[in-house]
């Protein structure tokens, strides 16, 4: 087995308790590694480094070019182990390896994006109306920031981050998921050869409560970016508002996909599948409740179940394969659980519903892609996020109806419109309460785009020019170019 070492102040480390534990393999259900656990102690090494680094001459005195510079060459290094860091993200989190390539293959861009975005994050001279002064706005790095992130996508959701707190000025420290920890220890080998200070970037491996929770609620971290489920985020918002830390929160969803009749079928059977299982459910953005409009409801949804029909599940590594494992053992018995729930509650299972059969998926850990029909949005199928490959299918009469039930969600995240009429493509996302509406596409994301969820998915936003905003504070600068000062007992 692989022994991996935390990266901390430039340095390879074990845990300072020198306890280890170990990661799985999804497909073959084998552990492959040995990943440190961590807690406050290599917490305090890491924020006590990266706040040493953050004011420290060879990161704060570069000037924000070279800084671009130095991002920039990172996105030239992660174009070279594209193949490698997704291999490792397979071996993690079981996802199938032609995603991980494109995602691991499409990240350098957010290091181009930001590295070019590094030396344009201008000031203002503000006009002011106080005669005698000069006034001007300066943006300056946020501190220290603590990203903290799951397992579904580590490495793109860590770039997301990254990028734009580098470009910002910011150092980082890092806590991966304790299901996928190797591929960002593997980034920090890449990151330490393309010469970055040392504390500018650091990685804590360990458990949620050891180490997020210290790492989060530290004082001198100025900045919590997670990306996780709502029930961490909602702990990380209540422990920062203790010391007043910014954060960015990337929570769950339970995103509808509405099909109206007018839609083209053929690509929005296609959208929907790819919505929900893709990755075997396990996105953010999982389109999961599918609400179809009534005339067209039973033929759509019969195309739907046959095409779904024949996904071929299998080894993730393997070309030819469309639906691959979960990613750990919790998550497998929570869907199987809902599916369960979802029996229970009354709905029909139209197909799936049960762990694949074949003695090749004897030791895995897979689930069949799984349709329930007869779902009404109060069930607990249908308001609550599985992240895995359960569709909830659900009739509609009318846009308002189909609108009233998208809208009937504690979630925000997003939103898939499948329509040919011109009018509704445009309007209808306004009705939306979601942070992205796609119309006749699913999952199209871009490092141009800002991305994040309203409501219960989260808060701020990732990527685009709004993503650098979450890490710079602005600060305003009074001079006086009067000669005398004026009456001090007057405040003007
Ligand atoms: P999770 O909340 O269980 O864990 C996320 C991270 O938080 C892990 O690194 C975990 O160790 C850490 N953590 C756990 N307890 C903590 C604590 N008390 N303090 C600080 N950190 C703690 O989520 P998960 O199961 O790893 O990921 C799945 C969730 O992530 C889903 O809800 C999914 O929707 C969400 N997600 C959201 C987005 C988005 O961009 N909105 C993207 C991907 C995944």
């Amino acid at each position: 087995m692989k022994q991996y070492r935390m990266y901390i102040d430039g340095r390879w480390e074990d845990a300072a308790s020198g306890r280890s534990f170990e990661s799985f393999n999804p497909y073959t259900g084998q552990p492959w590694a040995l990943i440190p656990s961590g807690d406050q102690d290599d917490v305090d090494r890491a924020v006590t480094a990266a706040h040493r680094a953050l004011h420290s001459p060879e990161w704060r005195g570069l000037t924000a070019s070279a800084r671009g510079a130095l991002l920039r060459k990172l996105g030239d290094a992660l174009a070279e182990y594209a193949d490698h860091l997704a291999e490792i993200e397979v071996r993690d989190n079981g996802k199938l390896f032609s995603e991980m390539r494109a995602q691991t293959s499409y990240m350098r861009e957010w290091f181009y994006y930001f590295g070019g975005l590094a030396d344009k994050i201008e000031g203002s001279v503000i006009p002011t109306d106080k005669a005698g002064h000069f006034n001007f706005t300066k943006h300056e790095p946020v501190g220290v920031v603590a990203a903290i992130i799951p397992w579904n996508s580590p490495l793109f959701l860590a770039s997301w981050k990254m990028a734009p707190a580098l470009a910002a000025g910011c150092t980082l420290v890092f806590k991966p998921s304790e299901y996928t920890s190797a591929s960002l220890l593997e980034f920090a080998r890449i990151l330490d050869d393309v010469g970055f200070p040392p504390g500018v970037f650091n990685v804590v491996t360990g458990m949620g409560p050891e180490v997020g929770a210290p790492l989060s609620s530290h004082p001198l971290v100025s900045k919590v970016a997670f990306t996780g489920s709502d029930a961490t985020g909602r702990k990380i918002y209540a422990s920062a508002a203790e010391s007043m830390k910014r954060v960015t929160l990337e929570l769950g969803g339970k995103s509808a996909n509405i099909v109206f009749a007018d839609a083209n079928q053929d690509n929005a059977v296609k959208g929907v599948v790819s919505g929900i299982f893709a990755a075997s459910g396990q996105t953010c953005v999982a389109g999961s409740r599918l609400l179809v409009q009534r005339s067209i409801h039973d033929q759509f949804v019969e195309r739907l179940v046959d095409f779904a029909r024949t996904a071929k599940i299998g080894n993730p590594m393997s070309a030819d394969t469309q639906v691959g494992p979960v990613t750990n053992l919790p998550q497998l018995e929570k869907i199987t659980g809902y599916i369960d729930i979802a029996k229970r509650e009354g709905a029909t299972c139209l197909l799936g519903g049960k762990r694949p059969e074949a003695p090749e998926f004897e030791n895995g850990w897979f689930v069949e892609p799984t349709i329930f029909s007869n779902v009404r949005n109060s069930m607990r199928v249908a308001q609550e996020e599985i992240f895995g490959p359960v569709l909830s299918i659900i009739p509609f009469d009318d846009e308002d109806e189909a609108v009233a039930i998208a809208n009937d969600s504690l979630y925000g995240l997003a939103s898939g419109v499948w329509t040919e009429d011109l009018r509704r493509a445009l309007l209808l996302p306004d009705r939306l309460e979601s942070g992205t509406v796609w119309v006749n596409t699913y999952r199209t994301m871009s490092y141009l785009t800002p991305f994040g969820g309203f409501k219960h998915s989260g808060l701020g936003k990732e990527s685009g020019q709004e993503g650098i905003r979450e890490y710079l504070r602005t600060k305003s600068i009074w001079i006086s170019t009067a000669t005398e000062t004026p009456n001090p007992f007057i405040i003007r």
